[in-house]
């Protein structure tokens, strides 16, 4: 039952990975077209000149924006279209010559967006550049910078869609118990988080349950760890199955869950938790041996954090054990 105290409060900057890349393209773009920028204003190329200006001022507020915001999403959207847009206006005010440009730019735009995404924008990007370069150039030529940016984009392309099969694949290891499939306690960390700060935010009601398995100890003593396993995984379903879909399973300690019930009052998660009791108690989980669950209910209040919501229902679930376990007990 104290499975619950390792819960560490959410750290703000978890977002700290995922602002690295937007921050390193957007300073490297800004360093990159600066000398530019200065040379065309000493050569009096003065459409050119604002060009590249407003280019390196884009990626200079969007990386400051990233920087101290610590959002992504956005910010990476607009630095794409800025490295789209930046080409594409270079080629048409400053020369055919400019196409190089294209290659880091839709290097950027992959690392930065969904691969469908960057897909789209470089088909845009590359329509809008075909007039201006192919005519320019002999076929021979032509035919180099259409084979090249299509190797490139295939390239980025199969990067950007291992990268985010990946980034899926990490959120299932990170947030997800592997024994059962619930949610884990950095899972339920995050929930919490969300449900306390739209309580705060706009008074969203949310209740939640603590569950306990009772003398689980004996039940491993008696049938081994194993069969405990088993155990484990079928209250999981048990529950699972009963709950709704805006309610939320975790597995935060050994033989220990909570369900965050949203939008959901006291009344309604105590109806809840008094399902979950009497369905584990009607499931013969092992032959000739009775498996229950004691439960500790709490709905939100104000001015709790996660941490204070979570050690009232601990309390309650303290009283449930107290009163002789396969019981539900509500902190009010
Ligand atoms: P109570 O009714 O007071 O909760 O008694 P209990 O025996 O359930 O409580 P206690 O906290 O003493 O023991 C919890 C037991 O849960 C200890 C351990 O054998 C078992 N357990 C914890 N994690 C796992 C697990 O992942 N698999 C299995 N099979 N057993 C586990
Ligand atoms: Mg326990
Ligand atoms: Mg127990």
């Amino acid at each position: 039952m104290d499975a619950w105290r390792y819960i560490v409060r959410s750290n703000p900057n978890r977002g700290s990975v995922e602002t690295f890349l937007p921050l390193i393209l957007s300073a490297a773009g800004a360093l990159g077209v600066l000398p530019f920028a200065i040379r065309r204003f000493m050569q009096q190329e003065w459409t050119a000149a604002v060009i590249d200006t407003v280019v390196v001022t884009g990626f200079v507020a969007l990386g400051t924006y990233v920087y101290r915001t610590q959002r992504v999403r956005v910010a990476s959207i607009a630095i794409a279209f800025l490295c789209m847009s930046g080409v594409v206006s270079t080629v048409y005010v400053n020369g055919p010559a400019q196409v190089y440009w294209v290659f880091p730019a839709l290097m950027a735009v992959f690392y930065l967006v969904q691969p469908r995404e960057a897909a789209i924008g470089a088909v845009i990007t590359l329509a809008a550049l075909a007039p201006a370069v192919l005519p320019a150039n002999s076929s021979h030529e032509s035919g180099t910078i259409v084979i090249t940016v299509i190797v490139t984009c295939a390239f980025a392309l199969a990067f950007s869609l291992i990268t985010s099969r990946q980034r899926e694949q990490l959120l299932v290891l990170a947030t997800k118990d592997p024994l059962t499939g619930a949610g884990n306690r950095r899972g339920l960390e995050a929930k919490l988080t969300e449900v306390v700060n739209a309580f705060r935010r706009s008074g969203l009601v949310a209740s939640l349950i603590l569950i306990d398995l009772d003398h689980f100890k004996r039940v491993n003593d008696l049938y081994g760890h194993a069969v405990g396993d088993q155990i484990l995984k079928r209250v999981t379903e048990i529950i699972d199955l009963r709950i709704r879909v805006t309610d939320s399973l975790y597995r935060i300690g050994g033989e220990e869950f909570v369900v965050i019930l949203e939008g959901a009052d006291l009344e309604r998660a105590v109806l809840l938790a008094e399902q979950l009791r009497t369905l584990v108690d009607a499931n013969e989980l092992v032959p000739d041996h009775e498996v229950t669950i004691s439960l500790g209910v709490a709905e939100i209040k104000q001015g709790e954090d996660g941490n204070d919501w979570l050690h009232r229902a601990d309390e309650a679930l303290y009283r449930a054990k107290d009163a002789g376990r396969n019981s539900t007990s509500v902190s009010s």
